[in-house]
């Protein structure tokens, strides 16, 4: 007895995308941009790390002529992170970026991206405030259907599991007894008398950093501030 199996468009053209999740065809993932195609929304010229053959099939899936990537799109050849675990601190922020958890490591301690399940999405890259992350050329395809395919389901467990964490979060509050008026009133002001005293003190050993240091110091700071990232404060733990 055949099994019958259906599939939308969506997923016929989402077969086909690279799933690094990656957002360069400025959607915000590949299922985002395969609904954008199906609904003739956006051209099929898009995605990058797709390549040319990528276009080809899509072109061929449906029926419509190839249209070459434009001018000025950069083709880079697939890629895996790697970490310079001897810079790493340990502050998440890599792990928190990757769409498909390719990334082993937890608060303060070293960080290792594990290279199979590495997509070369890039997005890993940016947010390291110690520039400890480069990207390694590979000599090999990804946009293979099983390597797709393993990509998609990867990208759709993490979706998952961070709307359970969200879920479980919320429900964690939910169960903590709830807090006066008075008593929120109360806290709010000793936080801004803290936050008041520790803006107010000088670390003791500035005057034992070399220029050098300080102007590394500026630079990691700049680099967050662009990418829109504050300090983690380590509120999940118990
Ligand atoms: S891999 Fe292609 S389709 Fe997927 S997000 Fe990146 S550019 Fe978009
Ligand atoms: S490790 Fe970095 S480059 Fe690799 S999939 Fe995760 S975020 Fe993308
Ligand atoms: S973002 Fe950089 S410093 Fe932070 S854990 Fe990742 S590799 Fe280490």
């Amino acid at each position: 007895m055949h099994k019958f199996i259906s599939t939308t468009l969506v997923d016929r053209i989402d077969a086909l995308l690279p799933q690094t999740q990656c957002t360069q065809c400025g959607y915000a993932g590949c299922r985002p941009y395969a609904e954008a195609m199906a609904a003739g929304e956006a051209s099929i010229n898009q995605c990058p790390p797709g390549g040319t053959a990528g276009i080809q099939q899509l072109a061929a899936l449906l029926g419509v002529e190839f249209k070459p990537f434009a001018e000025g799109v950069v083709q880079k050849p697939l890629a895996v992170a790697c970490i310079d675990e001897s810079l790493c601190i340990g502050c998440t922020l890599c792990l928190q970026a990757c769409p498909v958890d390719a990334i082993a490591g937890a608060s303060k301690q070293m960080h290792t991206v594990i290279a199979d399940e590495c997509t070369g999405c890039e997005l890993c890259v940016a947010p390291c405030p110690v520039d400890c992350i480069s990207m390694k050329p590979l000599n090999r395809l990804y946009s293979d259907q099983a390597h797709r395919d393993a990509a998609r389901q990867r990208y759709q467990f993490h979706v998952l599991r961070l709307s359970r964490d969200k879920r479980e979060k919320a429900e964690k509050l939910a169960r903590q007894p709830s807090v006066s008026p008075d008593t929120q009133a109360l806290i709010q002001a000793a936080m801004q008398r803290a936050k008041a005293q520790a803006s107010a003190v000088q670390p003791a050993n500035t005057g034992q950093l070399t220029l050098e240091q300080q102007a590394q110091i500026a630079k990691i700071d700049a680099r967050r501030a662009g990418a829109g990232v504050t300090a983690k404060v380590d509120t999940d733990k118990e």
